[in-house]
């Protein structure tokens, strides 16, 4: 198809996704390894994702809003599905309806799901979220201390959780600080299993895995040991089109604010992706793109649609319009795209466009764990 020709395409690698998932479970062997799979999926497609997941056995997935609950429940039956913001206001009985399990984050509502609980006579599965050092969600060191746990009886306490600050730095000492408010308060609590490690806590060694592990990004192939080899599989590439390619004859310059001199003999191709698909405006001048065997680099700023580059130095017949070019790739693509931003591979993930021709490569075959 010609529309299909002249666009970028996105491939998602479930197979290497799963690989990751696998990956993960090796580096934690005695936890339970869950997915995250908030935010779409991390950009990447939360059927897609989550299904993928749970054949090859992931038993629990996180989302963010108890809409992003709602929408995956049909698609996974058997599954158990965490709200990581919570008890939604008046989301009761939508959360009860869908077997959601809420991270209730604070005091209110811990009351009012037991409320619920009561009301509708029957026990309501339930986490609590303890915050240890971001001071973001979950009960405080008072909250905590002060919490009666008469209210926690109607409910099913199926997990106990914090969530680590400075978990892709391994030697900060904020990680051991967190580790051990978090041992301490949960004493306070009715025994449940209890989370810590995200994708990077994962690395920092077993004694941060307890009975469950919730990673995400690591999934989608972004290094949770930034500095260290990349021990995940690629999972995205992006890749598009030349559209066209101009000889350059007289000295001038390319794109706008004519940022980018350029002088006779210089190649440009022009490419169809640019800040509206998510490819950052920040990166202008500075990231590479893959063209076979080559590297070509940005010449200029990325436009909202389009993107410059620079092939004076390639052979001739190695770009043409209609030429692939690659512009996340190889195995820390994301990695590398987000360092030349100045952001970090979630947020490259979780903002790619709606443009892209989506294609999905099919999980490997592997066994249930
Ligand atoms: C997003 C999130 C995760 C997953 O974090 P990654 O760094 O992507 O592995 C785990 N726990 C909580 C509370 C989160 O918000």
């Amino acid at each position: 198809m010609a529309s299909e020709s002249a666009k970028a395409i996105l491939t998602i690698d479930l197979g290497a996704l799963t690989a990751n998932y696998a990956r993960l479970c090796r580096e934690a062997p005695v936890s339970e390894v869950a997915g995250v799979v908030k935010a779409n999926g991390y950009g990447l497609g939360v059927l897609e994702v989550a299904r993928a997941l749970r054949e090859v056995g992931c038993r629990s997935f996180f989302v963010a809003h108890l809409d992003e609950g709602l929408a995956l429940r049909p698609h996974l039956a058997d599954a158990a599905i965490y709200v990581l913001h919570g008890l939604a206001p008046r989301g009761e009985a939508d959360t009860e309806a869908a077997g959601l399990i809420p991270i209730l984050n604070q005091p209110d509502e811990i009351a009012r799901w037991a409320a619920f609980a009561r009301h509708r006579e029957r026990r309501l599965p339930a986490a609590v979220q303890i915050d240890t050092g971001m001071c973001r969600l979950g009960f405080s060191r008072a909250g905590i201390e002060g919490l009666n746990r008469s209210l926690l009886e109607p409910l099913d306490l199926r997990l106990v959780m914090s969530h680590l600050a400075c978990a892709e730095e391994a030697d900060n000492p904020l990680n051991q600080r967190q580790q051990a408010r978090f041992d301490e308060l949960r004493e306070r609590l009715p025994r449940a299993p209890a989370s810590l490690a995200n994708s990077s806590g994962i690395f920092l060694g077993s004694s941060f895995h307890y009975q469950l592990c919730r990673p995400g990004v690591a999934l989608y192939g972004v290094n949770p040991t930034p500095g260290r080899v990349n021990p995940m599989a690629p999972v995205v590439k992006l890749e598009a089109p030349v559209l066209q390619v101009h000889d350059v004859i007289e000295a001038g310059t390319v794109g706008y604010g004519a940022t980018r001199a350029i002088g006779p003999g210089s190649r440009i191709a022009t490419v169809p992706v640019g800040y509206a698909d998510g490819y950052p405006r920040a990166v202008s001048d500075r990231a590479a793109a893959r063209i076979g065997s080559w590297k070509a680099s940005l010449a200029g700023r990325v436009s909202m649609d389009l993107i410059s580059l620079d092939v004076g130095g390639l052979p001739r017949e190695a770009v043409q319009p209609g030429t692939m070019v690659e512009l996340i790739f190889g195995p820390n693509g994301l990695d590398e795209l987000a360092e030349a931003a100045g952001t970090i591979g979630y947020e490259i993930l979780t903002r790619l466009g709606t443009r892209f021709a989506r294609r999905y490569t099919r999980p490997a075959v592997e066994r249930p764990v």
